[in-house]
Parts: C-alpha cells; structure tokens; sequence
C-alpha cells in the first residue's frame, strides 16, 4: 500500500516536471496558460481549466477565450476584473471553492460570467509582486470531486505557472514600450539587426521598413494639451496594430514616430500598406474632449537592399529620408526610397 502511494507520488512528480520544464522555457504567457490547461485537462479529464492573467495593462473590455474539452471555445467578456484579482490580492487563502467565491465576492457581473465554464475552484498564482493570474479550474467530466492529494498536484503544477508568468511578464516589459504596447526602440534594433544577417545570408527573402511621424504634433500638442497628444499616440499605436499581420513587427521609434519591419514584403507591397495606414488615420475620428480630432501622418517606404544595406542605420536613414520627403511635399503621404541604379 505504502508502495503504491509512493509509486504514485512518484510519478506524479515526475509529471509536475515534466509540465515545469516546458512552460518555465516559455516567454509567451498564452502558450504558458495553454501548456498548463492541456495537461490538466488530459490529466483529469475535466470539462475545462483556463488561467485569467493580470495583466495591468490591458485595455477594456477584456476579452478572454478558453477551450474546454466538450465546449470548444468560449469568449468571455468581462468590463473589468480588477475587482476579481483586488479580491485574491487580499484575501489569504491558497484555494478557494467556487462556491465560497460566489458567497463571498460581491461583484455579481463577474460571478455569472465566471458561472459559464462551471468552475469547481480557483488557485491564486502568486510572484513577488502580488496576484499574477488566478488558475480556474473546470468541474471533471464524471463530476466527481477533487482530492486533496489532486488538489496538491494542481498547486505545484500552477506554482511553476505563476513564476513563468512572472518571467514573461518581466520580459515583455523589457521588450515593450508601456505606453504603446508596441516594441521599444531597443528591441528593434535588435530585431532588424537580426533580418539584416538573415537577408544577407539568403536565409529569409527581403523584407521592407515602414517609418512614419505624426504631422505637426507639436502644434497639436500646444492647442489640446499633452494629455490628449498622448491618447492619440495609443490610438495610433492600435490601429498601426490592427493594420499589421502577425508575422510584421511594428515598433515604437521615438516620440510620435514609429516603424515597422514587414518581412518577405517587396517595395510596392510595402507601400500599399502604408497607404492603407495613412488613410486610416487620416479619416479616423480621434475623441476629443468634446468634439472629433483629426490627425494625419507622413511615412518612408524602404526595401531591404543586399548591395545598400550593410547595417541597421543604412536602411534606417534610407526610410529616414522618404519620409523627409513626404514631409517636405506637404505631408500627409508616403514616399517610396529609390535605390540608384
Ligand atoms: P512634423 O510634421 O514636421 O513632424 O512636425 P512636428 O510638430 O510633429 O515635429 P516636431 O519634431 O517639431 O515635434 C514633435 C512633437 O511630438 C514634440 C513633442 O512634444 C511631441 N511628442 C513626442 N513624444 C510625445 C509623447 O509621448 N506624448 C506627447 N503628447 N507628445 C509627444
Ligand atoms: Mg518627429
Ligand atoms: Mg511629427
């Protein structure tokens, strides 16, 4: 008997190493949370499992998608869980029941929508600096109970989730410019170093540089505040956001200036883009404090060059100079930079 128990110990360790080795190699916390809700989920055959991070960034309404087992996908769409992660911040428990939590958390909203995925209890995960998500816990298909012992192993498994969760939060901040979301200066330095080696070995095909500046923000800072100038900047930064794809790599320059590496991208096609992105935001109606504001941009298109580009500030004063360019014309326009032949 005592062999057995020991037997089963074992193994189970050996699992919770197995699930912490893959997820504290991870920077990407939806690969984090993933990794962690399928193992649990194959491991205990539950209806779902999800973790719902804190993430004191994001914007309103979050919108949060799990899978369970016979669910498939489900969004919830919460108006804000500050509440929810203030409740855990100062509450001491390690485990809660669902039920408790219904009893003792006042804010309903977020306890009917919660209610959906039938939760069975929820695990704080925890890092230095506080509450960093909070681990939810799907009742089992054979709606049998958690034991102590599973209870236990699920501990330990989302204990090595809370301190990937801290390492991938402290990465991203690194990477990140706060205000924007976007990548910061440094990193893409970094990251074009990187494309040039890989073009230049042949590895990827060319890419190309968007570099745009927003027109006379000084002025538009001097006539409606600092404040505003920065509510258009996040703006900006959310719609450049949406206009690119996932494998683009749009970064915070400078003040109001931003670039973007669009791999496998060719001059014209890069140009599209931009035009694209200037139009938008040339007709999109920024909130004001009590009328629509306007704004508009100017950018330089540059295309990767094996024979003009050796390193970062060669392309980057090429894109720096289209834009010149399109500041020069008039602004509100993209220019193409020219190789000479
Ligand atoms: P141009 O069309 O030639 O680009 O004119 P401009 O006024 O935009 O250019 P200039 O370089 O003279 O001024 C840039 C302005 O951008 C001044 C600076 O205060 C503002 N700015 C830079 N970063 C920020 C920021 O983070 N927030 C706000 N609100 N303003 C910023
Ligand atoms: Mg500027
Ligand atoms: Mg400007």
């Amino acid at each position: 008997m005592v062999e057995n128990e020991l037997a089963i110990e074992n193994q189970n360790l050996r699992e919770v190493l197995e699930v912490a080795k893959q997820i504290t190699a991870e920077l990407d916390i939806k690969m984090i949370t993933k990794n962690i809700t399928y193992f649990v989920r194959s491991k205990f055959n539950t209806w779902c499992s999800f973790i719902l991070p804190k993430d004191f960034d994001s914007d309103l309404p979050i919108e949060f998608i799990y899978e369970g087992s016979k669910l498939r996908q489900k969004k919830m769409e919460f108006e804000s869980l500050k509440p929810f992660f203030d409740f855990f911040q100062s509450a001491e428990y390690n485990q809660i029941s669902f039920k408790q939590f219904s009893n003792d958390f006042a804010n309903k909203d977020i306890v009917n929508i919660l209610k959906e995925s039938d939760p069975d209890f929820f695990l704080p995960l925890r890092g230095e600096s506080g509450i960093l998500g909070v681990y939810v816990q799907g009742k089992k298909e054979d709606s049998s109970p958690f034991t102590i012992e599973e209870i236990q192993f699920l501990t330990n498994v989302t204990g090595f989730g809370a301190i990937s969760i801290e390492n991938a939060n402290f990465y991203r901040r690194a990477i990140t410019d706060r205000m924007t979301k976007l990548y910061n200066h440094h990193q893409f330095e970094k990251t074009l170093e990187e494309y040039i080696q890989k073009a230049e070995s042949g590895e990827i095909n060319p890419f190309s540089l968007v570099l745009f500046d927003i027109d006379h923000f000084k002025s538009f800072n001097d006539t409606y505040g600092h404040l505003q100038g920065d509510i258009i900047i996040k703006d900006i930064a959310r719609i450049l956001l949406s206009e690119v794809r996932e494998c683009d790599y749009p970064a915070r320059y400078g003040g109001e200036e931003f670039i973007v590496i669009l791999p496998d991208t060719a001059l014209d096609e890069a140009e599209r883009f931009a035009q694209r992105l200037r139009k938008n935001i040339e007709t999109y109606e920024f909130p004001g404090d009590n009328k629509i504001l306007h704004c508009t941009i100017s950018l330089g298109v540059a295309e990767y060059s094996q024979k003009y580009v050796k390193n970062n500030s060669d392309i980057v004063s090429f894109v720096d100079k289209a834009l010149y360019k399109s500041k020069e014309n008039g602004r509100n326009q993209v220019t193409k930079f020219i190789y000479n032949k």
